[in-house]
């Protein structure tokens, strides 16, 4: 599968540093959105790129080898930045997998940036976020609505970094011929609703503008945070020819890396999309959206 992708990321109007990074080529995409001050966070952020820089290349990836860079950038993050100092970094994205010949994304996530789908003309939120905000959502404590101006809701309950072992979630998604994806940091979806992301990502064909435009319009919004955006399309000369490799992609199987990365498969139900469990943090297994 062919891809093509447009990215932007900006400092935004208010913080002194850009302390998010991202990557854009094929067959990764992702933005981390790093933690810490004092550039420990951008230190943070630009180690996950370096890390997920091995996949570059490849005409698709696995989870074990996703796994494997969220493993890298957490050993490489606990040599740099020492002496007591505290940093870490979000890490939300999608590389180009294959299963049976046919072509999926596998979406991965830590933290509280994010990837959606359009499809069909609908954005879907794909990444569950690891917040405070999202987990008193989950126990009903929460309406979305409220969620989007509670105090906490820049606090993330999982990242990359801080000595403990990386918990991403997964998800693995039949890739349509006309999906457009976005991956975003906190900082876009917390200046724009998902109303705008969707009619911005719907007006501009071309994915370089879309990025930039959404990057825009976040400053426009008040720009409070770092923002960075990158938009992947299904490269449209490809879209007709994989009508065909993708309509018959109902056999979904979820992936779940166990403790020392191995990769157990298990078949769903087809076509269905898999509730997410409702335990405790830490104990989600990865879905499958069909
Ligand atoms: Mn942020």
């Amino acid at each position: 599968m062919r891809t093509s992708w447009g990215s932007a990321t900006d400092r935004g109007r208010v913080r002194a540093l850009n302390e998010d990074s991202l990557l854009a080529y094929p067959p990764v995409f992702l933005v981390a959105d790093g933690m810490g001050g004092h550039e420990a966070g951008d230190i943070a952020s630009r180690l996950a790129v370096e890390e997920f820089s091995q996949l570059l290349g490849h005409g698709t990836a696995t989870v074990e080898d996703v796994h494997a860079c969220f493993h890298r950038t957490a050993e490489r993050l606990a040599e740099t930045v020492g002496g007591g100092r505290v940093a870490g970094t979000t890490v939300a994205g999608v590389v180009v997998a294959e299963l049976d010949g046919g072509a999926y994304w596998l979406v991965f996530n830590i933290g509280d940036s994010r990837v959606y789908r359009l499809a069909a003309g609908e954005l879907e939120q794909i990444s569950v976020d690891h917040s405070v905000v999202q987990d008193l959502v989950d126990a009903g404590d929460l309406s979305p609505a409220e969620a989007a101006v509670h105090p906490e809701r820049h606090v993330i309950t999982r990242a990359v970094g801080g000595g403990l072992p990386p918990e991403p979630d997964y998800w693995l998604i039949p890739a349509g011929p006309t999906d457009r994806l976005l991956i975003c940091s906190d900082g876009l979806t917390s200046e724009l609703t998902d109303a705008v992301l969707r009619s911005i990502l719907l007006e501009r064909e071309d994915p370089q503008q879309a990025a930039h435009e959404l990057v825009r319009a976040a400053l426009s919004a008040g720009g409070k945070d770092n923002v960075s955006a990158v938009v992947v399309d299904v490269a449209r000369a490809q879209r007709t020819a994989d009508v065909e490799s993708t309509a018959d992609a109902g056999h979904v199987r979820t992936a779940a890396p166990d403790a020392d990365g191995a990769t157990t498969w298990d078949d769903a139900v087809d076509g269905d999309t898999v509730p997410r469990p409702t335990g405790p943090a830490g104990t989600r297994t990865p879905e499958v959206l069909a």
